[in-house]
């Protein structure tokens, strides 16, 4: 049997091993230290916000985030149904109800017009929305153009979960720097890595101090710790934030690899009828994290579980985009605002081998795979 291929495995290598030995033989291993610092600027500069905060995961900053734009016990926050749980889970840690509003069905992103028409429904309603989370699809941003005047014309603050998204642009401006915050993730199969970690991202001081705050246990600056907020230990690690630092500088390199690795699937697919490369055909802002294909058996006269059932049959990992939140068991009560979208993304989509560290040779017999498949059933 071949080795087994991963969908997105963590590429790291000598680079990444010198970072973390100078930043352990430097004696900064307890929590925080001089990486946390630079690898904090160093993101805010890539993705030009005025401020970041390393923490232990995406998830965190997502739930600071929240806590820190006023989200209380009982309030309604918006987001995407088509998401990881992560995004959904932390607006439950708040007290809020999460809410779900459906995609648009090229990118699965956010639906503007059906924001919209919730906000409107929940304001007649007499419910209090107090945060919207859109989230950037497999590293293609929303479309903040139109979502955020949104926002702002009901007067809600967006904090995007741009977890999958470092790196991607929209309209000129990097993911990350969207709304009055956002939240990315340096988890391990995430664009780049630090094995596990995340940050919070903002243009606000204030903001950014008390997710600081928040996340060393809401200690106040007296020598006896005083506290009168219950606080979290949410920080990243010296030694991961240097892992962290290593990633950065071969982000534009690591985008450009899962670029060409989906060009591959492009050229394969371009005279297959009925199945598309998932997220349109200008994927020029997108930093190509994942490569997913949707399929349209009545054309092909295949699933994409069947195409999924051949790449594992050869030990190639491939898997159907996110089940949408409304359809999880865990947020059942939830309401929500759909248009079906996200579940026929659900149920058409397959996502395929697209990490930076594949080798030619793990694409190549990929590529190889899909290809008898597709052949095999013309
Ligand atoms: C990965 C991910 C998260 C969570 O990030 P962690 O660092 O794993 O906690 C949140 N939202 C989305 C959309 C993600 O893909």
């Amino acid at each position: 049997m071949n080795d087994r291929i991963l969908m997105s495995s963590p590429d790291v290598g000598e680079l990444e091993e010198t970072y973390l030995l100078n930043a352990f033989r430097s004696g900064w291993i307890a929590p925080l230290g001089p990486d946390v610092d630079a690898f904090e600027r160093e993101v805010a500069d890539r993705v030009g916000v005025a401020h970041a905060a390393a923490l232990s995961s995406g998830t965190a900053a997502l739930h600071l985030g929240l806590l820190c734009l006023g989200v209380k016990p009982g309030d309604v926050v918006i987001t995407s149904t088509m998401t990881f749980a992560a995004t959904a889970n932390a607006i439950t840690y708040t007290g809020a109800r999460p809410y779900f509003v459906d995609s648009e069905l090229e990118s699965g992103n956010l639906d503007p017009a059906l924001l919209e028409h919730a906000l409107g429904e929940l304001r007649a309603a007499g419910e209090t929305v107090s945060a919207i989370v859109p989230v950037d699809l497999l590293g293609k941003a929303a479309d903040y153009t139109r979502i955020l005047p949104i926002a702002e014309a009901f007067g809600v603050p967006v904090l995007a979960d741009a977890a999958e998204a470092l790196g991607a642009s929209h309209a000129g401006k990097q993911a990350g720097a969207f709304g009055a915050a956002s939240a990315i993730s340096f988890n391990g199969n995430k664009i780049m890595t630090t094995s596990g970690g995340g940050m919070l991202l903002t243009d606000d001081a204030e903001l950014v101090a008390r997710v600081r705050y928040l996340a060393t246990q809401a200690r106040q600056p007296a020598v006896h710790y005083e506290h009168t907020e219950i606080g979290y230990n949410y920080r990243l690690s010296n030694l991961l934030a240097a892992v962290g630092r290593a990633q950065l500088t071969r982000l534009d390199g690591m985008m450009a690899r899962r670029r060409a690795i989906r060009d591959r699937y492009r050229s394969l697919l371009a005279s297959v009828d009925g199945v598309e490369i998932f997220g349109g055909a200008d994927d020029r802002d997108d930093n190509c994290w994942l490569t997913s294909v949707v399929v349209d058996p009545a054309v092909t006269g295949w699933t994409a579980a069947d195409l999924s059932a051949a790449l594992g049959a050869a030990n190639i990992e491939s898997r159907p985009l996110w089940k949408p939140m409304h359809l999880q068991p865990v947020f059942a009560g939830a309401q929500s605002m759909l248009n079906g979208n996200a579940q026929r993304l659900f149920e058409t989509g397959v996502t395929l081998p697209s990490g930076s560290a594949l080798s030619d040779a793990d694409v190549d017999r990929t590529i190889d795979c899909a290809a008898r498949f597709v052949e095999e059933r013309r």
